[in-house]
């Protein structure tokens, strides 16, 4: 090989090695539009927030390499749901200040039928095990030399599973599926928007803090998921109302079918021997349920309820 021809070889790698750090992620074109709409709140968000006590929040303004995490989870929902932002999301937004328990807010906006997601900041860059343990263990209160609780999801970054959950609100109320309460997804389940048919209402997975009941000492943590590894919740905060069941459902399938997550619920003991594992996906009656996710992810946007 000549001087010449290895001087356009490494002229090629140099150019080519600059041009593709410089390339943006190529994104479909209803990524590119849903991205188009991050931007600050409405400030009747705001509001909401502060009147939840969270004073100190501050709009964030994304990074561009934020966006381009921020594309790939929106590219990685299902096709139902990009088409659901796609016709009915206002606005996406982030948010500095917020403490650890708030993260999102999913709330109708200004025009009739839309919706704005705004979300934890820092969330763009969470690891889904430490989002899901820092929420479970929210539950439990310390006990000394007691077992811990540990939620893994290895590999997967929190934001697509948050916007999953977040999206699937609106695919909720589009579709009017827990309004009517017949739904397959939660007719067994559900009587209420927020009331439990028995026996989960009066079940120990009903007993806890995203039911409004207090901190439960973590040495009892052991019988509430025996009790919800038989029950057709996946999580513990599925039971805080019928929409964060079908929210929380719908997630979690989609986590275990698209990113193949093995989520695992560990207790463990405080010197991190292990006590008891739960792997949620694979609950029997969790399982059962996933027939109606599946129908209700095959569903046309043209099936949308009409009054929302
Ligand atoms: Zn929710």
């Amino acid at each position: 090989m000549s001087w010449f021809s290895l001087f356009m070889v490494w002229f090629a790698v140099v150019v080519g090695a600059v041009f593709a750090s410089e390339i943006p992620i190529p994104f479909d074109e209803k990524t590119k539009v849903l991205l188009g709409r991050i931007g600050p709140p409405s400030k009747k968000v705001i509001q909401e927030f502060e009147q939840a006590g969270m004073k100190g929040i501050r709009y964030h303004e994304v990074t561009d390499a934020e966006r381009a995490k921020i594309g790939a989870a929106l590219a990685s929902l299902p096709d139902l749901h990009q088409r659901i932002l796609f016709e009915h999301l206002d606005r996406l937004s982030f948010l500095d200040g917020m403490p650890g328990e708030g993260t999102a807010l999913t709330a109708p906006s200004g025009n009739v039928g839309s919706y704005s997601i705004t979300l934890r900041a820092s969330i763009i860059d969470e690891s889904l095990s430490d989002f899901l343990t820092a929420k479970e263990r929210r539950l439990f209160s310390a006990v000394k030399d007691g077992p811990e609780v540990t939620v893994t999801a290895e590999g997967q970054n929190a934001l697509p599973f948050i916007l999953l959950h977040e999206s699937t609100h609106i695919v909720d109320n589009s579709f009017g599926i827990r309004r009517g309460l017949s739904h397959p997804l939660i007719v067994q389940i559900w009587k209420g928007s927020h009331d439990l048919k028995e026996p989960y209402s009066s079940s120990l997975v009903a007993s806890t803090g995203f039911r409004g009941q207090s901190k439960i000492p973590v040495d009892h943590a052991q019988s509430i998921y025996d009790v919800m590894e038989k029950s057709p919740f996946v999580s513990l905060y599925s039971t805080a109302a019928a929409s964060e069941d079908i929210a929380e459902l719908v997630a979690w399938y989609q986590e275990g079918q698209y990113f193949n997550a093995g989520v695992v619920i560990e207790i463990s003991t405080a010197q991190g021997k292990t006590i008891k594992r739960y792997k949620p996906l694979e609950f029997p009656r969790v399982v059962e349920r996933y027939e109606a996710v599946k129908k209700l992810l095959s569903m046309p946007s043209s099936a949308m309820a009409k009054s929302d």
